[in-house]
């Protein structure tokens, strides 16, 4: 874990492979070395498989996605109250006192990948038992990911785009395919399957060059994983009724194992 706090000086903790020294320069996601907590709750309305859960946004993302609906935390890593390891881990306990129902702990955003070293040792503070749940665009690079691999019971994936045209133009991540399914087996070869749970959005006029490649290419390799369909589009255009049927209908002919 303390290995990863080189990151902070030299950051390749995702593929941007920025190499800025955090506490002095901005890499391309923006963030120091300081972890911003933008807002936190309980929340109720994700899978069953780590609902409910207490989750905490973290600000600053890698990505820069041109219909985040979280944009002013998202794109601004300072926003927010700055917390330190020891008092989200208390932050943390409180929260699980106070809410027993509670089954798992979320660290989203943004998306935390640019505070996986503090995030890792907040977890390492955290005295009650519980579940921690990794939710990340997952464009983080594969050294980083097998370091963390121990540290979370359920890595939840947003899988976004289905070709590097549409990652690039529309989030600015670039060889986004590669890096996405080289991570994702990556719980294949190593035989975590088990932890991994994997989302998509399903975005208004990316049928068939984002959701197709991405259900075939799970089908054909990992289709024994949880595979979250999400249809509630939060952008300006909205998906049509016939669009959510042809996708459900597409998602259940390939068998993949959707989950709710
Ligand atoms: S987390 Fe990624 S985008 Fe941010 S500085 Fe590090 S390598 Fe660059």
């Amino acid at each position: 874990m303390k290995k990863l706090f080189t990151h902070y000086e030299n950051c390749a903790l995702c593929e941007h492979n920025c190499f800025v020294n955090r506490k002095t320069d901005e890499g391309f996601c923006k963030a120091s070395e300081k972890m911003f907590v933008a807002s936190e709750m309980v929340h109720v309305s994700e899978e069953v498989l780590i609902n409910p859960t207490y989750a905490i946004f973290i600000s600053g993302c890698n990505a820069r996605c041109n219909f985040c609906y979280n944009s002013e935390t998202a794109f601004n890593p300072q926003k927010g109250v700055e917390v330190s390891p020891k008092l989200l881990a208390k932050q943390i306990d409180f929260r699980l006192l106070q809410n027993p129902e509670v089954k798992t702990v979320s660290f989203l955003g943004g998306d935390p990948i640019p505070h996986l070293p503090k995030i890792l040792e907040t977890i390492s503070f955290v005295k009650t038992k519980t579940s921690f749940v990794f939710n990340s665009n997952f464009f983080l690079t594969q050294k980083v990911l097998k370091k963390i691999l121990p540290f979370f019971d359920i890595f939840l994936v947003d899988y976004k785009f289905g070709n590097d045209f549409c990652a690039e133009k529309i989030a600015q991540l670039p060889n986004y395919t590669q890096v996405l399914q080289q991570n994702l087996l990556v719980f294949q070869k190593q035989k975590l399957l088990e932890k991994l749970l994997v989302r998509h959005l399903l975005m208004p006029k990316h049928f068939d060059c984002c959701f197709v490649p991405i259900v075939d290419w799970f089908a054909k390799n990992l289709d024994k994983v949880n595979f979250s369909l999400l249809l509630q589009f939060a952008g300006s255009q909205k998906l049509s009724e016939k669009d959510k049927f042809l996708a459900l209908t597409y998602a259940e002919s390939k068998k993949l194992k959707l989950v709710f």
